[in-house]
């Protein structure tokens, strides 16, 4: 028995609501709650008519208001709290979880919407400057939650989507199954998906567009090297989807890795893109369209970026039209019994697959199976932990288990072709 309450009814959570429908057995009640409320009301007649035996609710919430989101909570009374909304709210729902003494899942680092803000801004260049990384998001703000989650008794489950989330399990097995010391590890994240669209993002615009016009970095030797967007490029034959352009990018799950498995010596994150998607985007960012700075247009302020999100293809609605797979996954290298040895652990999803399922495309898909996994995990006890973590911190056999279940089944190839 358990009530689950998730906030945010967009592509991720489309696919993470379903896929806890398909696991009755540690999801008894939903509420879906979210800004627009019809999505949710949507969702819960598709669910209905399709006889899910989940007791689900509906509500509105703005989740960027913490009393908002305590009253509702109060009123719910849930088990635990799934984010899927965006990284903007994490702060305000982990305040609410915190003041409620209730669980709380995401899948997304924090970041805030406002980069010019000015307190936030100078936590941020001194953080550049001590780190030596300018993503606009990192751990800090969440991690800052450690001791106050650990008096409340209560686990923040950060990042379980794909990547952050499953590449930080594969991250956890290969360390408990394949080697006694990981000495490197490469994260190749492989879309070969056509939507049809000349440009269009696979997940939140905003978001997306924010993480890959950033400049790259990688950890080595216990500190951050940054490159300029798109500086290091590599190619790449994926396993079902073929040769590949990718680029190195910042991501999350290097800060936590590189925290938490300080023998690993070097972590990078490869992403694909092709050359249409960094035409348009080099071509919106020279003139001026990625900003989130805030312009007076006609007498009102507009971001430009939210107002790009506006005129773009909603990333829910690509499901139908986008054909080809997913390959996401880590090759590591390092010692075992003494010998070198190379492994490659990786995820395979196909897009229309994906779409027959549940309606959704690969990349929704790939967040809310493993954010369905981590919350169920949470609410059932095995990865239940007074305070607040990411999923490499916990034991990745129930996790790997369960993606073999609900749909993201993966491979281990212990002789892989290396990244240079
Ligand atoms: P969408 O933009 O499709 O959905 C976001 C949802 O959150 C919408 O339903 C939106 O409501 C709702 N929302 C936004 N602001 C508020 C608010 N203030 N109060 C209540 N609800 C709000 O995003 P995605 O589904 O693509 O992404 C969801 C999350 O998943 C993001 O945090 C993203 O970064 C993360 N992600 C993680 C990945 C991973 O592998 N770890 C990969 C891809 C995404 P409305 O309908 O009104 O707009």
């Amino acid at each position: 028995m358990s009530r689950l309450l998730v906030i945010g009814c967009g592509g991720v959570a489309q696919v993470a609501i379903q896929k806890c429908a398909q696991n009755s057995m540690v999801f008894t009640e939903m509420c879906l709650a979210s800004r627009t409320v019809s999505k949710c009301d949507a969702l819960k007649e598709k669910l209905e008519k399709q006889g899910c035996p989940v007791k689900i609710t509906t509500a509105t919430v703005n989740a960027d208001d913490t009393q908002d989101l305590i009253k509702l909570i109060k009123e719910y009374q849930p088990d635990a709290v799934l984010n899927v909304a965006l990284p903007y709210q994490d702060l305000t729902i982990m305040d609410a979880c915190l003041e409620c003494k209730v669980d709380y899942i995401d899948t997304a680092n924090y970041e805030p919407e406002d980069t010019d803000e000015p307190v936030w801004r100078a936590a941020y260049e001194k953080r550049c400057k001590e780190k030596g990384f300018t993503a606009y998001f990192d751990y800090s703000y969440q991690w800052a939650y450690m001791d106050k989650f650990k008096e409340a008794g209560i686990t923040g489950l950060l990042g379980t989507g794909f990547d952050p989330g499953v590449t930080s399990v594969f991250v956890a097995y290969a360390k408990k199954h394949y080697f006694d010391e990981i000495h490197t590890v490469d994260i190749l994240d492989c879309n070969g998906g056509d939507h049809g669209y000349a440009f269009a993002t696979n997940f939140n615009p905003e978001i997306n567009l924010r993480e890959v016009s950033a400049n790259g970095s990688y950890w080595e030797d216990g500190h951050w090297i940054e490159t300029k967007p798109m500086e290091i490029k590599r190619e790449y034959n994926f396993d079902q989807v073929g040769m590949k352009d990718m680029y190195l990018l910042h991501h999350e799950e290097i800060e936590a890795l590189g925290r938490n498995f300080p023998e690993i010596k070097r972590i990078r994150f490869f992403m694909t893109f092709g050359q249409s998607y960094l035409d348009h985007m080099r071509c919106l960012e020279d003139v001026g369209m990625l900003s989130t700075t805030p312009i007076k247009f006609e007498g009102k302020d507009i971001v430009p970026i939210q107002f790009l999100k506006a005129l773009l293809p909603d990333p829910a609605s690509l499901g139908p039209r986008t054909v080809g797979k997913t390959n996401i996954g880590c090759i590591f290298r390092g010692i075992k019994d003494g010998k070198e040895k190379t492994l490659y652990i990786y995820n395979v999803c196909d897009h229309q697959e994906c779409y027959k399922e549940l309606g959704s495309q690969a990349i929704s898909y790939t967040t809310g199976v493993p954010a369905m996994i981590g919350t169920a995990l949470v609410i059932s006890g095995k990865w239940k932990k007074p305070g607040v973590y990411t999923t490499d911190e916990f034991d990745p056999d129930p996790y790997m288990e369960m993606l073999n279940e609900f749909g993201l089944p993966w491979v281990v190839d212990e002789n892989p072709v290396m990244v240079d």
